[in-house]
């Protein structure tokens, strides 16, 4: 759960205007908006606002066990967490109840008139039509507790901080439109009380076994009892000659109505793959079945269970470098201690989903504890090495749910190189990219793959960043490659090259980037040996163009570090081409646009010397023209590489030049 309490940088009481009894105080904006877009939304899927209630005040009831570890006074006389629903046929009310954490007055404002969190707005724009869907989303973005205006024309909410005085409790109260009311009132003991005066729609609400249904559902894992009226006992028949007892008739009994056992301490064999997946679903907040899941009881020197779950969809905002969540809770002996754990789990691997339950942390364990403890730093490397040998067998066994999870979350796993060095192989045999050994953009080979076509005497992984698979197959520099046959790993993610500089090699072979640095073929056989006859025609043909390239390095010298006859063209007049260690162009041009100072790094010309444009150029008497020919050389280099032009104006100019002096 979210810590709201920034939210009241936006609420009126943060304004100065402290609400007075029983006025009218008005919702922001955005919470107007979500209102609407909710109601109209979600009128076939009424239920859910009863998960999203319990799901609260289950939050609510964690966070006060959590408090009360450090204060048990919070507890007061009540020990015992629990959630109720009840319902009043006359009145037309349904009311959820919890004796969890509470809300003062400035939670209350901050918290349910406001909506302060990023999600929101994301959610609207998330928002399909498709009521399903929708309904879904709700409780993964945080907007629950509005669902309630889904199915009641009124809420009212009456609140008492655990610790806080019985007349300190407050009532909120509202219609939807427009705004609520507050109010100081009593309330005898601590928690939420949330009652729901029903729309005529959702009347089916006030049947009890209805209810009882929609929370075995949707809340059956809530690890606090969800309570009930059960139905009233008949009264015994009197016995034969005797009379009718004098007693009150029975009351019914609270019972309690979900299953709340923490499914994790189960025996595996035990649990059913549906359990799993409601599990799954319930906690973790997703409305889909997860790809796959991984369930570990570890005993020994340390003793913990983890459950992690790899989900079938990214969350919106897993790309977003602001809002980096982690998706696993920590438990210690099946107490919920906090959400996004981030110790337990690296950040490339923060889509994982699931809890930890030790048994060795202590209760009162906070973020700052985990920050450096062999219990939790145990723990999360045995945690890695499962979800990767979890991805590697579903590789293995069940490779179309893989290429999903790849489509997904593929570019988190390529941020693991630059951030966890010893399991960076491991992580490397997942990798998938596309390969000038296929035709089609997203037929994907893995390293392994690549590794098994190798041709004899190639010790080397080829591969080529740019920032399109068009740009990436059609570079200049695959033309030998093409040429002799020999596989290319066309990499066209945005974080490829920044993986690259962290991802040296790979079983014990290095990654060659084709566009830097030299290129030496030779030793691969199937490269067919030249003949004599073709390497001193060749050996001829660059003493020819020798001049013409010094030529071409006097005009180019501010643009280029050097000019060089090149052995990876066959059909482009020219590419260019990079140092070992320097970044592509297309990503220095990319970071300096986000406002990155680098080093300026020139490219290299190559020139293709059996080129009919080099013999063109070889006689070219004219200094302007040549120079023209010169630029529009590297500048066609450039534009095959991705690259964007200083000068594109001057290219076009150029361009045009030549095509009249053609026609003169
Ligand atoms: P979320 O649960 O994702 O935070 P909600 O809209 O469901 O979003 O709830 C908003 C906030 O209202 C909660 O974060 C919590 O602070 C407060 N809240 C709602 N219901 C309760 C409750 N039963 N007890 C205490 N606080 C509650
Ligand atoms: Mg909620």
């Amino acid at each position: 759960m979210s810590d709201n309490t920034e939210a009241s940088a936006n609420s009126n009481a943060a304004e100065g205007q402290t609400p007075v009894d029983g006025e009218k105080m008005v919702f922001q904006a955005e919470v107007n908006q979500l209102l609407q877009l909710m109601i109209h939304s979600l009128y076939s899927n009424k239920e859910i606002f009863l998960r999203e209630l319990i799901s609260n005040s289950s939050d609510a009831c964690d966070k006060l066990r959590f408090e009360s570890i450090e204060n048990s006074d919070l507890l007061e006389s009540d020990p015992d967490l629990r959630i109720i629903v009840s319902v009043d046929e006359d009145a037309g009310t349904v009311t959820v109840s919890d004796n969890g954490i509470g809300m003062n007055r400035d939670e209350v404002i901050a918290n349910i008139g406001t909506i302060a969190k990023s999600g929101t707005k994301q959610f609207l724009e998330s928002l399909t039509g498709d009521q399903k869907t929708d309904a879904k989303l709700i409780g993964q973005f945080g907007v629950g507790f509005y669902s309630a205006f889904v199915v009641a024309d009124s809420v009212q909410l009456v609140t008492r901080k655990a610790g806080d005085a019985a007349d300190a409790a407050v009532l909120w109260q509202s219609e939807a439109s427009g705004g609520y009311t507050l109010a100081s009132v009593e309330k005898a003991s601590r928690g939420t009380e949330i009652t729901l005066t029903l729309k005529e729609d959702a009347k089916e609400f006030l049947n009890a076994y209805r209810l009882r249904g929609v929370i075995k559902k949707y809340s059956d894992h809530i690890t606090f009892p969800i309570m009930m009226l059960g139905d009233v006992p008949p009264a015994p028949e009197p016995a034969e000659g005797e009379d009718a007892p004098a007693e009150e008739p029975q009351q019914a009994e609270l019972e309690q109505v979900n299953d709340a056992s923490a499914l994790w301490t189960r025996p595996k064999s035990s649990i059913k793959e549906e359990e799993y997946q409601d599990f799954y679903k319930q906690v973790c907040n997703d409305y889909e079945n997860p790809l796959t899941w991984s369930h570990n009881r570890v005993e020994g020197s340390q003793e913990y269970t983890s459950l992690l779950y790899i989900p079938k969809k990214a969350p919106f905002d897993l790309y977003d470098g602001n809002h980096q969540r982690n998706g696993i809770k920590l438990f210690v002996q099946r107490v919920f201690i906090m959400d996004e754990a981030e110790k337990l789990m690296p950040r490339y691997l923060r889509f994982v989903r699931g809890l930890v339950d030790s048994n060795d942390l202590p209760l009162n364990v906070s973020r700052e504890i985990l920050q450096d403890n062999k219990i939790i730093d145990a723990i999360r490397s045995a945690s890695i090495k499962r979800v990767l040998g979890m991805l590697e067998k579903m590789a293995e066994k069940q490779p179309e749910d893989y290429a999903g999870f790849w489509d997904e979350f593929g570019a988190c796993l390529k941020e693991a190189p630059g951030e966890d060095f010893a399991n960076k192989e491991q992580v490397a045999k997942l990798y998938r990219f596309d390969t000038s050994h296929h035709d089609k953009a997203g037929e994907l080979t893995s390293l392994d793959d690549y590794i098994s076509r190798m041709k004899v005497g190639q010790d080397k992984l080829y591969y080529i960043t740019a920032d399109s698979y068009q740009a990436a197959k059609n570079s200049p520099h695959l033309e030998i490659f093409r040429d002799k046959g020999i596989e290319v790993l066309l990499m066209h993610d945005r974080v490829d090259e920044w993986m690259m500089s962290y991802l040296n090699e790979y079983d014990g072979k290095s990654f060659v980037s084709i566009a830097k640095g030299d290129l030496d073929l030779s030793a691969i056989e199937g490269v067919e040996k030249e003949s004599d006859e073709d390497k001193a025609e060749k050996e001829k043909k660059a003493e020819a163009v020798a001049p013409t390239i010094e030529r071409i390095k006097t005009v180019l010298s501010d643009n280029t570090s050097d000019v060089r006859a090149s052995t990876r063209l066959t059909s482009s007049p020219a590419c260019v081409v990079m140092g070992q260690h320097d970044m592509a162009l297309h990503m220095q041009q990319l970071l300096k646009q986000a406002g990155h100072e680098l080093p300026s790094s020139k490219p290299v010309l190559e020139v293709n010397p059996t080129h009919p444009i080099l013999d063109l150029m070889d006689k070219e008497q004219d200094d302007d023209r040549f120079k023209d020919w010169a630029h529009l050389l590297l500048d066609q280099a450039l534009l095959a590489d991705g690259a964007q032009l200083e000068d594109s104006a001057g290219f076009v100019k150029r361009m045009n030049e030549m095509f009249l002096a053609l026609k003169a």
